[in-house]
């Protein structure tokens, strides 16, 4: 064949060729082949094509007439076309197979197989070629399938061998049967121990500890080909050390064995970081005491016990710190960690290895006490607390009194909830601050109803200010001898809407409580200036001195001087109209920080009072560095001197140690003659108390002014006296 020189032409059909086509049984037979067939002379023209032959190239066979062969093969299967063509030489009959891509017509390449065979020879004028194509490209399709699946069979084999090998995490293949390890990857031999021999002679048995063997797995079914599953357990390493490993497996027939490839994850770091995370959710940084979440399963389980017992066994005590605030701002709040370490020891140290401390915070503690007299177990163990308490604490270079208030509450069926017996136990340690601090209480069915009612002042308290329910109240202090007013103090009163007046005793510890009291305190002081401005128009009440009640958190606030000075300012008056009354208490610590804040105030000429003298804890030996005024002894030890020795010579007491420090003392609470004249007899210069006149609304307070003698001036010298 020739496939350059062909052109489509016209040809006489040989005469063979014409005898066959014109038989109709051949022609029938020529044009239903489910094959292609063509004539081709032996220069590659074709003579004629068959349907088939048509259909497989996209043309009518009319259309292949009288073009060359090679028209219609790619260009890349020419030669192949060419070197199967056959020879001039070649026996009649003998054929060539060869296959060829066809370009169709519009579907791009197809394939063939040609069977091409030399017919006439000799005498023929044409020599006749049989070209019978049979069409491939379904088969060459599926071959080209299934080369890819194979290629992609091989590279994910590849892919998985090199995932096994290289893997960082431990791998291997154990026989299912035998337990013996079949295949193992480097990173099991470098954690476990062991060379890949000695490792593929060892079973699954030599790893596990014998409970593991079957631990981990025991409790799946059993499981099919490809399934996976994981578990937990503990690895012996060569050297003898346990492991906890996180096992995941996957079962499948490898190299014909019934096997399971196991991947083991060294998770001992992970557990113990666990372990340390779950500690330390469970317990207080601090002190490591239980914290809430411990204590509230504590609190659960003992509720539950308490549903199947016949008499109570549990009690919890709710224990919270006097005056820790206090203490953590003046000695720092590294001197008030320690003191809460300390108390944690001492704690522990008192209740038994069945029994629960917690810390809730702050300086919140929680026992959980078993007992078979829970409720006398629970005050034993407040009064050995009270009784180590007596003793002062060694923090830093200090020494420190600590004092706690309980609550206690028995563990009954009546709770359900851990919360509710916290509950009950903080409301009766809220019973113990508020009945002197440093004492228990056990909580009652009362208690809940006062605590009831406690947190409806709360939060009427909050709306008071902005709802204008306060009023201050003026009470005269007098000169004891002639009765003459040397002042008033202000006393803050609570026009509450349904409750009527409230006393301050019962708001005013609530109002430090929410932060309200520097609000509540900045408001008194307004409405007095405001007072004293109004009485400074009128003659008759010109130049009153108030004296005004400040609680230890306006004494720590930064503002306090510049607010003074404003207020002062804005009603024109001088700073000797008015005089602060700080309670002893306040004084305890940071004595410089104090002394320095009482010499600004005195230098704008306010005067200092300690108020409620005798009741708090202060040293006496603080007493002459302080820059005060006055000295107003409790009313506790007025009203029961007559009766008390004990009192009388405290006030006697209290008067000398005054006046030895030049400071003038204020009797509070004076209410009835026999204790004026026992005062002045002991020289107390100045009194308070119903006996002269109750607190007084402003228009009274003023009256009260005007009926009686004259005013004194504001340092309360006696003119003449
Ligand atoms: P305090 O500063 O020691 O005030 C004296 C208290 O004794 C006043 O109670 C007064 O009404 C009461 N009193 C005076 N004479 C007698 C008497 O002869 N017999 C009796 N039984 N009581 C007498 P009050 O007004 O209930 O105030 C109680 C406490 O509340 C005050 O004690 C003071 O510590 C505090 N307080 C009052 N007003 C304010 C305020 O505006 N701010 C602050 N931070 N505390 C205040
Ligand atoms: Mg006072
Ligand atoms: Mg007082």
């Amino acid at each position: 064949m020739n496939p350059d020189l062909d052109s489509p032409q016209s040809r006489v059909l040989p005469a063979e060729l014409a005898a066959i086509q014109s038989n109709p049984y051949s022609q029938a037979i020529f044009e239903n082949q489910a094959l292609g067939i063509a004539w081709v002379d032996d220069r590659g023209c074709i003579l004629v094509a068959n349907a088939t032959y048509g259909r497989f190239l996209g043309l009518l066979p009319a259309a292949m007439v009288g073009r060359c062969l090679a028209d219609f093969i790619a260009a890349e299967d020419f030669q192949g076309l060419q070197d199967s063509w056959p020879r001039q030489g070649n026996p009649p009959g003998a054929n060539t197979v060869v296959e060829v891509r066809h370009r169709h017509r519009d579907q791009g390449l197809v394939w063939g197989r040609l069977t091409i065979t030399r017919v006439s020879q000799g005498s023929s004028p044409i020599p006749l070629v049989l070209v019978i194509c049979e069409d491939m490209t379904p088969t060459k399709q599926a071959e080209q399938v299934l080369r890819e699946h194979q290629e992609d069979l091989r590279q994910s084999e590849a892919t998985y061998r090199t995932l096994f090998a290289s893997n960082p995490h431990p791998l291997w293949v154990y026989d299912l049967d035998s337990l013996a390890f079949l295949e193992v990857n480097n990173a099991a031999l470098a954690k476990y121990g062991y060379s890949r021999e000695e490792f593929l002679a060892m079973t699954l048995g030599d790893l596990c500890p014998p409970r593991d063997l079957l631990g981990p797995y025991d409790n799946l079914n059993p499981l099919g080909e490809g399934m996976g599953r994981a578990g937990v357990g503990k690895h012996r390493k060569k050297d003898g050390t346990l492991i906890d490993v996180e096992l995941t497996s996957h079962r499948l027939i490898f190299r014909g064995h019934r096997a399971e490839l196991v991947l083991a994850q060294d998770i001992s770091d992970r557990l113990q970081v666990e372990a340390k995370l779950r500690y330390s959710t469970l317990h207080d940084g601090l002190t490591d005491l239980p914290n809430r979440y411990l204590l509230t399963e504590k609190l659960q389980a003992a509720l539950k016990q308490s549903q199947r017992q016949s008499s109570p066994r549990h009690a919890v005590l709710f224990l919270d710190l006097d005056r820790f605030k206090t203490i953590n701002d003046n000695l720092g709040h590294l001197a008030g960690d320690q003191m809460l370490v300390i108390l944690a020891d001492k704690l522990k140290a008192l209740v038994r290895e069945t029994d629960l401390v917690a810390r809730l915070g702050g300086d919140e503690f929680v026992i959980v006490l078993e007992d078979d007299e829970p409720i006398r177990g629970a005050i034993r163990i407040a009064e050995r607390l009270f009784s180590e308490l007596q003793m002062p604490l060694s923090v830093g270079d200090r020494e420190v009194f600590l004092s706690t208030s309980i609550g206690i509450v028995l563990i009954t069926p009546a709770y359900d909830r851990a919360a509710d017996l916290l509950r009950d136990a903080d409301i009766a340690m809220y019973r113990a601050k508020v009945k002197g601090k440093g004492r228990y209480e056990i909580f009652d069915a009362e208690m809940h109803a006062s605590a009831l009612q406690r947190l409806q002042l709360e939060s009427d308290l909050h709306q008071a200010l902005a709802n204008h329910e306060f009023l201050v109240y003026f009470q005269p202090i007098v000169v004891l001898q002639t009765r003459q007013l040397m002042g008033f103090e202000a006393l803050i009163r609570w026009q509450h809407p349904r409750r009527g007046l409230v006393d301050p005793l019962e708001f005013i510890g609530i109002a430090e409580e929410i932060g309200l009291i520097i609000a509540l305190d900045r408001w008194v002081l307004e409405a007095v200036c405001q007072q004293l401005a109004a009485w400074d128009q009128n003659p008759a009440l010109r130049g009153l001195t108030v004296s005004i009640n400040l609680s230890v958190q306006d004494l720590w606030n930064i503002h306090l001087i510049d607010d003074i000075d404003r207020v002062l300012a804005r009603y024109d008056l001088s700073g000797d109209r008015l005089t602060l009354e700080i309670t002893e208490s306040m004084l305890v610590n940071d004595m410089e920080t104090t002394s320095q804040l009482i010499n600004q105030l005195r230098q704008r000429g306010i005067q200092i009072s300690i108020d409620d003298f005798g009741t708090g804890y202060s040293s006496l030996s603080y007493l002459h560095q302080l820059p005060a005024d006055t000295l107003k002894i409790d009313r506790s030890f007025v009203s029961h001197m007559q009766e008390n020795p004990k009192n009388f010579k405290i006030v006697e007491t209290i008067l000398s140690l005054g006046h030895h420090l030049n400071l003038k003392v204020i009797a509070e609470g004076v209410e009835n003659q026999a204790q004026q004249k026992a005062l002045q007899r002991l020289g107390c210069e100045f009194g308070q108390g119903h006996w002269f006149a109750p607190p007084l609304p402003a228009a009274q307070a003023a009256a009260y002014v005007t009926s009686t003698a004259k005013v004194v001036d504001g340092k309360g010298s006696i003119p003449g006296a």
